[in-house]
């Protein structure tokens, strides 16, 4: 298996390669916006893992950034069979104090970066008549907190993105779903966890945070063979949040 993971340098994007090691001996080629010293350790821990691996800078948000990546991974391991588009951010602020650029770089990096990748990954797979692509969605789709209009908006859009290309793709044997994590402890959810640490845990059935490895689980799943006939879905991986 021959995959691409955007944002791999921590967090979850990180766990969901390490997993792939594991389970597959996968070659991965780990992306990284800034934090070379992360994406490099990152990489290490997917040798140590039983796969193969390298790093690739790369700004998804930018259509160029993103075909980068994909031909990065391309030249270097020889195909794509996997591509996760998992790299995202937040900029939350009230919808009526936000200012235009939160709006458009949450967009650009959560929305855009998943198309653009996922447009530049399906384009090799096509020749393959073979491919998974699983994108990062998020609870916040269905169930946003205050201030995350962008972010809410842009998963909302990674949904609907995953479903419309999943009927596209289906013919050539490509799949495409979607995991919409909870809340998982990362970097990405440090401020909302220490705002409203109580107040959140009563609000999951399961009373406790996710972990990186809870989403690196499904994802690998949807990876491999017993995922093959899954297209088009959603996946909840939220402790009871979104039922
Ligand atoms: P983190 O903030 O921990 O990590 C984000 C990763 O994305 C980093 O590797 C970062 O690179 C990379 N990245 C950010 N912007 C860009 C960009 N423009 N181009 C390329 N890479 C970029 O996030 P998480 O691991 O928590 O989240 C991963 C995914 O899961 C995201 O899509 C997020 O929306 C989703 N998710 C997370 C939840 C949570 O509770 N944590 C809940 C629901 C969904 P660098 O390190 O170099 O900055």
């Amino acid at each position: 298996m021959i995959a691409l993971v955007t944002g791999a340098s921590r967090g979850i994007g990180r766990a969901i390669a390490e997993r792939l090691a594991a389970d597959y001996g996968a070659k991965l080629m780990l992306t990284y916006r800034s934090r070379a010293e992360d994406a490099e350790a990152a990489a290490a821990a997917c040798v140590e893992a039983g796969g193969e691996a390298a790093v690739h800078q790369a700004d998804v948000s930018t259509p160029d950034g993103a075909a980068g990546a994909v031909a990065a991974c391309i030249e270097r391991f020889e195909g794509l069979d996997v591509v996760v588009n998992n790299a995202g951010v937040t900029a939350d602020k009230l919808a009526l104090m936000m200012e235009d650029d939160d709006w458009h770089r949450v967009l650009r990096t959560n929305l855009d970066g998943t198309f653009y990748t996922a447009r530049a990954a399906a384009k090799h797979m096509l020749r393959k008549r073979h491919g998974r692509i699983i994108n990062l969605s998020s609870i916040s789709a269905k169930r946003p907190n205050k201030g995350q209009a962008n972010y809410a908006a842009s998963k909302g859009g990674v949904e609907a993105f995953t479903r419309a290309l999943a009927v596209e793709l289906a013919p050539k044997k490509i799949t495409v779903n979607a995991v919409a994590p909870g809340i998982i402890e990362t970097e990405m959810s440090q401020r909302i966890r220490d705002a409203a640490d109580k107040e959140l845990k009563k609000a999951i059935p399961m009373r406790r945070y996710g972990q990186p490895a809870d989403i690196a689980g499904i994802v690998a799943f949807l990876a491999g063979p017993d995922a093959a006939y899954i297209t088009g879905q959603i996946i909840g991986v939220d402790g009871g949040l979104g039922a």
